[in-house]
């Protein structure tokens, strides 16, 4: 059912576009003043097992079989990036995680001073899932937008398919050489500076990659970035007129990014949800979570505050374009994509 709400109907402008694969894709609408774009920068092949892998088993399986689905149900998970157009900046929110990856599978923390991509990269993501990813330039492109044009980069947090994108594949040259780039001071320090950062993130069970490999990876795509950066602290701080930081904390140091144009919000979601399903039940722990009870925690608080302010959420591993509203269902909430006309 289509939401009823004033947002749950928008004018999609969309170029007549021949697809060159399931993977090029682009969804442009008007926030406010401002002109925003989805932009698909790849899809992994997951399952719905290893997404709701911290959900007690009997209650997903549960919930999965109201859908028709299974646990081992295939599912396809979008990394999508926003762009926003403000009129006097060109912003990206993350990047998508560019070809720039590990050959995961056969990373072993022998290798760890140079997981740079294979040329024989078997194209699989930290999960042990394949994965195609790195169209963020090309979709760009066929909106006109040149990586060159892109003034402000927005990092929602430190994982591999949000700031991947940030070089060029294979290189330590930046992909935007002209933005600045936003990052929250925390998760900066605890990628790049905190001594304790490995045992930390061992306490994932995020796959087969040892997390020394992951960490090198985050910190290779992040050292080239240094001289362009700009750490944020304060949630009131002004990243540019009508935007800035959201707490999010608990997937990670994470942010999400509070996009306000006239009278419109769009919320840049971050990784506060993987699947329109886990935001029935806020509660249920995700195991990459850095710290899992604060995930939930915030997940809760997020989906209250957009469903008191009405805003339009833009979540970049929900269905593509990724744009809906949170709604009230019992104890939980419910996704409504919106409809694009
Ligand atoms: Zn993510």
């Amino acid at each position: 059912m289509a939401s009823t709400n004033n947002l749950g109907k928008r004018e999609v402008m969309k170029k007549d576009l021949k697809k060159a694969s399931k993977y090029f894709d682009t969804c442009s609408f008007q926030l406010g003043e401002f002109r925003v774009i989805s932009v698909l920068d790849g899809i992994l092949h997951a399952d719905y097992g290893s997404m709701l892998n911290g959900a007690p088993p009997q209650e997903a399986a549960a919930l999965l079989r109201s859908r028709n689905l299974q646990i081992n149900s295939p599912v396809d998970v979008p990394w999508t990036v926003f762009f926003i157009d403000t009129g006097k900046h060109k912003v990206l929110i993350d990047t998508g995680m560019s070809k720039t990856f590990v050959d995961f599978e056969s990373a072993s923390p022998d290798k760890v001073d140079s997981p740079v991509p294979s040329p024989r990269s078997k194209h699989v993501f930290i999960s042990g899932h394949p994965v195609d990813c790195g169209h963020l330039l090309e979709n760009l492109r066929y909106e006109d937008i040149k990586a060159t044009e892109i003034d402000t980069i927005i990092i929602t947090h430190a994982h591999a398919d949000h700031i991947g994108g940030l070089v060029n594949p294979g290189t330590d040259t930046l992909a935007f050489p002209n933005a600045r780039v936003i990052m929250w001071k925390e998760e900066w320090e605890f990628i790049m500076e905190n001594p304790e950062v490995l045992s930390r993130l061992n306490t994932y069970d995020r796959g087969p990659v040892p997390e020394i490999v992951q960490l090198k990876y985050a910190q290779q795509c992040l050292t080239p970035i240094k001289d362009h950066l700009t750490l944020i602290d304060n949630e009131q701080t002004e990243i540019l007129p009508g935007i800035r930081y959201r707490n999010a904390h608990g997937h990670s140091y994470m942010m999400c990014v509070e996009v306000t144009s006239g009278k419109e919000i769009l919320l840049g979601f971050g990784d506060a949800a993987i699947l329109p399903i886990q935001l029935e039940h806020p509660e249920w722990l995700y195991t990459t979570d850095l710290d899992k009870e604060l995930a939930a925690n915030t997940r809760k608080k997020l989906c209250e505050w957009a469903l008191a302010n009405n805003v339009l959420v833009a979540s970049p591993h929900f269905p593509f374009p990724g744009l809906g509203h949170i709604e009230r269902k019992e104890q939980g909430y419910l996704w409504q994509p919106v409809v694009f006309q």
